[in-house]
């Protein structure tokens, strides 16, 4: 494919305002390329949809003189996630022995982390962000897309560009539009998610608990507590049949630190669940079109890389892009490049993932037997493994600027 620049378009179209879109966007912006960032719902609020920022992705923001400002918002920070089981307590990992000014995961609510870059991004006026605006249809001309039409509340407008970026998440529609098919592996659980009151006093700090057939991550927020509870894959149903009382009699058997106030949960509606997926693509782009982040993979929940793996892919897209699109002169080889440079941090991890899932996760919800947290937590040298992978992934994405 050879690109010749869109007559009266933006350089960059990109769709989907989650961490991918609206991190691309703003390191495209900075650079001087005409961007279209295109975001379906009004604003960036989102209940449960990942708040934590690793170390690489603070890494970024301190690049883009952000990281002060975004340490500003009330946050809370993850140094060490230990793994308790009534055998023994390990360390699944300990982020503070990584080399990095922020050796550890921020928590840190997802709106305010993209309001935070999306504000940032309207001071380039060759940034133009549309929110409400839903994407639709491709625009092909003689097999190369040309930008997307899209739908907002004045009706059908198109936005034409040189290159098209997908970044419209898990259920991706430009991936279908495409005709492109992820790869799917079949993760053993799901997850609920719920908040609980924080006390002046608890001592709980983060914790993942693993007993009798039952898990849950636990996290230290600003005011409450996050809670992550994980059941066997299509399990949500059965509990739910069994009542709310049963859930919090089990809950408080796993968390008895709680018992006090799982009254504040009175209805299933307080209670998220996440349908949990994992998958792939092959290929992450076709003449005129990328793919990144959870368009191009959707990442279980393990390790709560998401975030994280969306803004590296956003990161090379831009390394590999930024001139080209400045002069008109992308080709399917540099869209070729980026998948080819973050495919592998995205297979590896996505390997690690399984081997918890299976190994931790599959095997803390098996109440048939006793848990034992698995041999390899405790050999010094991997013990240092889960923390570097979760943090930067095989290989540490750097802006080059
Ligand atoms: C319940 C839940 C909990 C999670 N917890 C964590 C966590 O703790 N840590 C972590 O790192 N990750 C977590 N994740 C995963 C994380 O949210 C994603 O991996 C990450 O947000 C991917 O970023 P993205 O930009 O690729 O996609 P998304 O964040 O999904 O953003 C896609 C955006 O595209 C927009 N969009 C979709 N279709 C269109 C369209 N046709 N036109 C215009 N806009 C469109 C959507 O509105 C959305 O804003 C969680 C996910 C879920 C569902």
């Amino acid at each position: 494919m050879s690109q010749t620049p869109a007559k009266n378009g933006c350089q960059c179209c990109v769709v989907g305002g989650g961490p991918a879109g609206v991190v691309l966007s703003l390191l495209l912006a900075r650079k001087g390329v005409r961007v279209t960032l295109l975001e379906s719902h009004q604003d960036f609020d989102r209940d449960f949809r990942g708040d934590t920022l690793h170390p690489s992705t603070m890494e970024l923001m301190d690049q883009l003189r952000l990281a002060d400002a975004l340490l500003e918002i009330p946050h809370t920070k993850l140094d060490v996630v230990r793994m308790q089981s009534p055998a023994e307590t390990v360390t699944f990992a300990d982020f503070r022995r990584l080399k990095t000014r922020f050796p550890f995961i921020t928590l840190i609510p997802q709106t305010k982390f993209l309001d935070l870059l999306a504000e940032e991004a309207e001071k380039y006026p060759n940034f133009t962000l549309k929110m409400g605006a839903l994407a639709d249809e491709l625009i092909q001309e003689e097999g190369i897309c040309r930008g997307v039409t899209f739908r907002t509340s004045h009706g059908e407008e198109e936005c034409r560009a040189d290159l098209t970026v997908a970044c419209d998440g898990r259920f991706s529609k430009l991936r279908k539009l495409a005709g492109l098919e992820p790869i799917k592996a079949s993760p053993p659980m799901d997850v609920l998610w719920f908040r609980l009151t924080r006390k002046p006093g608890d001592k709980l700090g983060v914790t993942f608990r693993v007993k009798s057939g039952q898990m849950a991550v636990i996290l230290e927020r600003e005011d409450h507590w996050q809670l992550a509870y994980l059941i066997l894959k299509g399990g949500f149903h059965e509990l739910r049949e069994h009542g709310l009382d049963h859930f919090r009699q089990d809950l408080a058997a796993l968390v008895p630190e709680f018992a006090d106030r799982l009254d504040e949960l009175t209805d299933w509606k307080q209670i998220t669940p996440l349908n949990v997926e994992a998958s792939r693509l092959t290929q992450w782009h076709v003449p005129g079109l990328l793919l990144i982040g959870d368009a191009a993979h959707v990442m279980s929940p393990v390790g709560g890389v998401g975030i994280n793996y969306a803004v590296q892919d956003a990161v090379e897209a831009a390394n590999v892009l930024t001139e080209r699109l400045l002069n008109g002169t992308v080709t399917d080889e540099h869209l070729a490049a980026i998948q080819k440079r973050r495919a592998f941090p995205v297979k590896v991890i996505q390997r690690f993932q399984e081997v918890v899932q299976q190994r931790i996760v599959k095997a803390g919800l098996d109440d048939s037997r006793p848990f034992r947290p698995p041999w390899f937590l405790k050999l010094p040298l991997i013990r240092r493994l889960p923390a570097h992978l979760i943090a930067f992934g095989v290989s540490r994405s750097r802006l080059i600027d």
